[in-house]
């Protein structure tokens, strides 16, 4: 059952050649503890066929596994080509119009009418994360000629940025309103929402939502930047979205925001997630280059609950190695002690609650002990786990033991925490009995061990934790 031994955990966007059983199976074996399904591509029918298999290798592996829906939000994209990928020359003449036929070198399709009213000669569009440049050279209301200034590879629908010109669409399209049905049907575990500009965007979702599926509020937006606390506050967590970030801001900003959005994130004890071209060499490769090790190195030493690859497994030649490679970086970081001396502890203020204090004093028994290497949290809502979780004891993994299997679900995303899904409790040995047979099946401790165990008495009460023991194995 315990497959994974890393404590920042791994998100993987599956995409058409590894979404089939085989193909999830060998992820999760690699180490991905949440799959993502990015809702700009792919279908209806592909997403039921993968749920269906994320599913199945919860059974088999007795696991649990997060589902992230990412919904694309008020992003132009352009349409299909006919070849699987073109090569846009600079100096050549590309055209965007809106006429539905898969495009080629000359032209494409850009589906969104109210977008070329706002266009302009001279105007720059930045395509497929900044990568390719256009300039406007004339435009009417069907279609804009534009001449390639910095050219690349394009494949289908891959994002359109206008920097510095207001979009007249609405934070949740209805296209994201339609797959957030879908989502939330097939049994999303997280919605990730994009271009997260001001906090009624997360209350409009909220709103919208009919399951307790949780909110990934992804920060690419400077709106975003300036209202970043109250968003992080509604939001259940936080991705830093650094391909349109980086488009939207520029290049050299994306590390400084990075460290202010994962320090956000992890001050209020919500997940944080970075993404966007962690890898992004190894789409070709098998081995990534020495700055993108490093890049995913830094992730896990600001202490992040989680790194992300998109491209690399969605549509890369190397999806396996791409997630090996990204969990041996990933503990590699983890046993280095200067890892553990840098995660910072967050202060508190002295006015906490009681399930606060029982949570923090959990962490601080566990380090003082020698012979305690394991937090075992009974959790209805996960909340107490999060708290522990956010204490970022190096070394100490936690176990959060739940009756509710969404919750588990949930917290496949935070930081040093497995999930396992138990019965009801009903007595107060059952306690022991429960956090005995976990940390025993796990592998996580022997006989003669120490775990420091947190609950809540009486059971099936939400924010009831009020108990810290240690029990002996
Ligand atoms: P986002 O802004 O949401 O990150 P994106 O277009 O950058 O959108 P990613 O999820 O980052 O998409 O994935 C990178 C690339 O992988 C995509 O541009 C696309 O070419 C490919 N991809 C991702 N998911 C799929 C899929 N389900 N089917 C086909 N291609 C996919
Ligand atoms: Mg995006
Ligand atoms: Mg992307």
């Amino acid at each position: 059952m315990k497959l994974h031994h890393n404590f920042c955990k791994i998100i993987a966007t599956i995409g058409p050649h590894t979404s089939d059983k085989k193909s999830i199976e060998k992820l999760v074996k690699a180490g991905v503890s949440i799959f993502r399904c990015n809702c700009s591509h792919g279908s209806l029918a592909e997403y039921q066929q993968r749920v269906t298999n994320i599913r199945s290798m919860e059974q088999k592996y007795n696991l649990s596994l997060g589902i992230l829906f990412d919904l694309q939000g008020p992003k132009l994209r352009i349409g299909t080509f006919k070849k699987e990928k073109i090569n846009l020359k600079e100096g050549n003449l590309f055209t965007l119009d809106l006429l539905p036929t898969p495009g080629d070198e000359t032209r494409v399709c850009l589906p969104h009418p109210e977008i070329f009213n706002v266009l302009k000669p001279g105007l720059e569009l930045l395509l497929n994360d900044g990568i390719i440049r256009l300039r406007v050279e004339s435009c009417s209301s069907k279609e804009a000629q534009c001449t390639i200034l910095t050219g690349g590879e394009l494949s289908d629908k891959k994002g359109v940025n206008v920097p510095g010109v207001k979009l007249p669409i609405s934070a949740l399209t209805a296209k994201d309103k339609a797959d957030l049905k879908i989502a939330e049907q097939l049994g999303a575990d997280f919605i990730g929402l994009s271009f997260v500009q001001s906090p009624e965007d997360i209350v409009e979702l909220r709103q919208l939502m009919k399951s307790n599926a949780q909110i990934v509020a992804k920060i690419e937006k400077p709106s975003a930047l300036e209202h970043l606390r109250e968003i992080i506050d509604l939001a259940d967590a936080v991705m830093v979205a650094r391909g349109d970030l980086g488009v939207e801001t520029s290049p050299e900003k994306v590390p400084v925001l990075q460290k202010q959005i994962v320090s956000g994130g992890r001050r209020a004890g919500k997940p944080v997630i970075v993404a966007t071209q962690m890898l992004e060499s190894m789409v070709h490769n098998a081995t990534p280059t020495r700055a993108e090790a490093s890049d995913v190195a830094t992730a896990v030493y600001d202490g992040v609950d989680a790194v992300m690859l998109s491209a690399e497994t969605a549509q890369g030649k190397y999806p396996i190695e791409a997630v090996m490679t990204m969990k041996r970086i990933i503990q590699t970081v983890e046993n280095d002690p200067r890892y553990q001396k840098g995660l910072t502890v967050f202060e508190h203020s002295a006015s906490t609650t009681k399930e606060k204090a029982i949570t923090i004093g959990a962490s601080t028994v566990a380090a003082n002990m020698d012979t305690a290497n394991v937090i075992v949290t009974f959790t209805e809502s996960g909340s107490t786990t999060l708290r522990a979780a956010q204490q970022r004891t190096a070394q100490i993994p936690i176990l959060a033991l739940t009756p509710n299997i969404t919750t588990a679900r949930h917290l496949t995303l935070a930081w040093g925490v497995t999930p396992i899904v138990i019965e009801n409790l009903h007595t107060f040995d059952d306690i022991s009995t429960e956090a005995r047979k976990a940390v025993c099946e796990t592998g996580l401790a022997k006989t003669g061990d120490n775990v420091v165990v947190t609950a809540g008495i009486p059971f099936g009460q939400k924010g009831s934790t009020n108990l810290l023991y240690v029990l002996k194995i």
